[in-house]
């Protein structure tokens, strides 16, 4: 198969990356599991163990008939070969459960860093890590955990301002409320707008950090 970043709509990617552009999963109850390569993805399609969703009514296609719909000039990316063309699709469903299993982010010091984007949570500041503590919502003082809940990213400063007392108390307001992510922002890959709008259907943007488009994202080792 030529990997090809023609492309009929809006969705712009170099040639030769088409193969490798991301594609959400989801499990056979419409929850989003994991996001894979497109080269992957139309494996799966192609062995049957996937169907593609249809970007617009998700409505679901088995391979052949997959094939089929991207002769019909739809916008997105697609690969050539002599003969015909495929559309990548952007939301692949399993046909059988326990294809993937969740990836959820492993909590770690590290891990409240990146999901708060080395960000202080309380003035939204973006500092080096060097410059950046990690907050006890509630403190450890009044029952506080070590949670993805009850921790964030603060800045010295911040953290020094609301010392032993909840937010509330110090008058002081999260800039977002600190939840477990399901995937972390990493390495730099890069989401097109277009995907992201039909992903958003099935996945909270938040929970994989997805919160601004093409911002980075990646999976949690
Ligand atoms: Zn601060």
């Amino acid at each position: 198969m030529k990997e090809d970043g023609r492309s009929t709509g809006q969705t712009e990617t170099y040639a030769g990356n088409v193969l490798n552009t991301q594609v959400l999963v989801l499990n056979k109850s419409w929850i989003a599991v994991h996001i894979t390569p497109a080269r992957r993805a139309l494996n799966l399609l192609y062995i049957g163990v996937a169907r593609a969703v249809h970007p617009s009514d998700y409505s679901l296609f088995e391979f052949d008939d997959w094939i089929d719909l991207s002769q019909n000039g739809m916008p997105g990316r697609y690969v050539h070969t002599p003969n015909l063309r495929v559309r990548i699709p952007d939301v692949i469903l399993l046909s059988h459960f326990n294809r993937f299993i969740r990836h959820e982010a492993r909590f770690s010091r590290h891990n409240i860093f990146e999901r708060d984007r080395h960000t202080c949570q309380y003035c939204g500041k973006p500092l080096p890590r060097s410059q950046l503590t990690i907050d006890h919502v509630v403190p450890q003082s009044r029952g506080g955990h070590d949670s993805w809940e009850n921790l964030v990213v603060a800045c010295m400063r911040c953290n020094v301002t609301k010392g032993n007392r909840t937010p509330d108390e110090a008058g002081m307001t999260l800039i977002r409320r600190p939840i477990r992510p399901a995937w972390l922002p990493r390495f730099g890959l890069r989401v097109p707008n277009e995907q992201l709008r039909v992903w958003r259907r099935f996945v909270d943007a938040r929970a994989w950090g997805l919160g601004h488009p093409h911002e980075a994202l990646s999976t949690v080792e």
